[in-house]
């Protein structure tokens, strides 16, 4: 079975989205969520568990990160993915750290892989060598294909700024990716 790696967030997970909520609990429990932010950043790239355990000493950090979590991955990933799965091995490549496996807990995926930035993504996925890579980020795919890879970008999840400046054939519905993989086959 060929391999499709896959980005997390923002591809698989509306982070933006995501980011939004908590922000919005975090006022609910009565945090400031600008400060929490900010703090978070102090020193070191900011990260989720860097960030949870700030507020999980002000507050109760599980009902503003992880619950709910399930509503971030949008119905047409899911489908997306459901239908990948029986077709290839899925591997999961992402910056971050252990609530990543949260975030995606309801697809079938075979394996996440968590790495500390994009330059040692770039690096896992040229291991791995994917029949197809997809990344939000333009910076990463533009990388991966000067290697010789196989990428795409991800646009769907992002914001208006962001789609304006897309790659020409980024893939704007998880549905694009299909019709991608479905040219491979033949
Ligand atoms: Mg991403």
């Amino acid at each position: 079975m060929e391999t499709v790696a896959l980005d997390l967030d923002r591809v698989l997970f509306d982070t933006n989205g995501y980011i939004a909520e908590v922000r919005r609990r975090m006022e609910a429990a009565g945090l400031n969520p600008e400060e929490m932010f900010r703090r978070a950043s102090v020193g070191k790239r900011k990260d989720l568990s860097t960030l949870y355990s700030i507020v999980s000493r002000l507050a109760d950090a599980d009902s503003i990160f992880v619950e709910p979590m399930d509503g971030f991955v949008r119905k047409e990933v899911k489908e997306v993915v459901e239908t990948l799965a029986k077709r290839f091995n899925l591997v999961v490549i992402s910056v971050g750290d252990g609530l990543q496996h949260r975030k995606i807990a309801t697809l079938p995926v075979g394996k996440l892989v968590l790495v500390e930035k994009d330059e040692e993504k770039v690096r896992m996925a040229e291991l791995i060598r994917p029949a197809v890579f997809v990344d939000d980020k333009k910076s990463v795919v533009e990388e991966m294909r000067s290697r010789g890879l196989r990428a795409y970008q991800a646009v769907w999840f992002l914001d208006e700024k962001h789609r304006k400046g897309c790659l020409e054939d980024a893939l704007h519905s998880p549905e694009d990716l299909l019709v991608v993989l479905d040219g491979l086959d033949r």
